[in-house]
């Protein structure tokens, strides 16, 4: 059983075989040089002490050999992204042939629904979760336009029952049911960023493949944060984010992943590069557009080997630390933020997120009613990082790899002397 006080908190990260990993990452600081407690991992992820390394290698080899790095750095450049591409899919359950880094999330999406969303007169709408992502809305709803539909007929919004905020399957199988015949794509976000409900990615895959529906998954949260089990899931698609809880710098590069029976299919349609032609010929020119098989066939520049170096970084960190490990502990430190927040026994408190936490990631987005913007600047100046989504709720995501329990102790005890202002 859990205990409401800062010595059980101390004493389970005692007992964490996980906690020297804090120490691998920078923790940001107040004026003071005090550890800010850092609860926004869901938004960027913390810089690994070895990332610096990592880039600055790079750099230096970039220095000493010039062009010759393609070839001739440790990390020869050309090759660079097949270095990132094990640990990678060891973290979402995928092969490594399913998995490449490029790009970035949107423009994945973009690239997948290209080659994944294939519309008919007939069967050409498009499935999203209500409380989507803005811009896996507009990527959807611009898809739909381009092929000439009605945004407003060609989106059907998986919506939660009237007054609650988690979606439930049945109402999936409804919509299914209902318009399945007019449906061709399910895109979903794996774990969604806004109540952090995880969804049940391999039953909404079945449930659209029987509906011969092609489905993807938006894996932004869900990377580094839950086991997505992709390739057993039997998903078409998956795209997602590296800065987030991947640790790999703001803005630094997406993922991608196509699954196995995909890998060699021609009469898939996609927009083409030369980074996605065989590597045999690349560089001979003039040859025809031959591509790849499996995700890397769907590159299309070379990429910025800085931000693959960050991302290398990162995931040797994960690769030490274990997906499997991590999760186990992610399942203890949420559940000990959720019993803490219950305990301050606050009717204006509403926990959105799902309760059981194998329908969630880290993160709990907690509903304080009648609260205001106030709320998250007081926290601010208290020193909690946090993010704040309109009308009234703040997300929360202790990460397994450098929160403690004790900051999610510090965090709730903060909390309570606001709300008793
Ligand atoms: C963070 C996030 C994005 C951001 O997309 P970028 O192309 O990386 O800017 C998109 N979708 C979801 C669900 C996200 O959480």
């Amino acid at each position: 059983m859990c205990q409401y006080s800062l010595e059980y908190a101390q004493q389970c990260d005692a007992q964490d075989e996980l906690s020297h990993f804090r120490n691998k990452f920078l923790l940001p600081k107040d004026g003071e040089g005090n550890d800010l407690i850092y609860l926004s991992g869901n938004s960027l992820g913390l810089q690994p002490t070895i990332t610096s390394e990592y880039i600055l290698k790079e750099l230096d080899d970039w220095a000493k050999l010039g062009v010759e790095g393609h070839t001739k750095a440790e990390h020869p450049w050309l090759p660079y992204h097949e270095f990132l591409s094990r640990n990678m899919a060891n973290l979402i359950g995928a092969k490594p042939g399913e998995v490449v880094m490029m790009n970035t999330l949107t423009t994945n999406l973009h690239l997948m629904m290209v080659s994944f969303y294939k519309p008919t007169k007939t069967k050409y709408k498009i499935v999203v979760e209500s409380d989507t992502f803005p811009s896996d809305k507009y990527a959807v709803e611009s898809q739909l336009k381009f092929h000439g539909f009605d945004p407003v007929d060609g989106l059907i919004l998986w919506t939660p029952p009237e007054g609650e905020e988690l979606c439930r399957f049945e109402d999936l199988e409804a919509i299914m049911e209902t318009q399945g015949d007019e449906i061709a794509l399910l895109m979903i976000g794996s774990t969604n960023y806004y109540s952090g409900q995880l969804f049940p990615l391999k039953k909404i895959t079945e449930l659209g493949h029987s509906y011969n529906c092609k489905v993807g998954f938006d894996l932004a949260h869900g990377a580094g944060n839950i086991e997505p089990d992709l390739h057993e899931t039997g998903a078409d698609f998956a795209v997602w984010c590296s800065y987030k809880y991947l640790n790999s710098g703001p803005g630094s590069l997406g993922g991608c992943f196509v699954h196995e029976r995909h890998a060699k299919n021609d009469t898939l349609k996609r927009f083409t590069g030369w980074w996605g032609h065989n590597k045999e010929t690349r560089f001979n020119m003039r040859h025809d557009f031959e591509a790849l098989p499996g995700a890397e066939g769907w590159q299309l520049s070379n990429p910025p080997i800085l931000s693959m170096a960050a991302i290398r970084a990162s995931l040797d960190v994960f690769a030490e630390a274990g997906m499997d490990r991590l999760r186990k502990k992610s399942i203890k430190l949420t559940g000990f933020l959720e019993y803490l927040i219950d305990e301050l026994m606050d009717e204006r408190i509403h926990i959105i997120t799902p309760r059981n936490p194998e329908e969630r990631g880290c993160q709990l987005s907690v509903q304080v009613k009648n609260a205001d913007k106030s709320l998250h600047k007081q926290l601010t100046i208290a020193g909690v990082i946090s993010d704040w989504r309109d009308p009234d709720v703040i997300r929360v995501a202790p990460v397994p790899l450098y929160n403690s329990f004790e900051d999610v102790f510090i965090f709730t005890e903060r909390l309570k002397n606001i709300l008793a202002r």
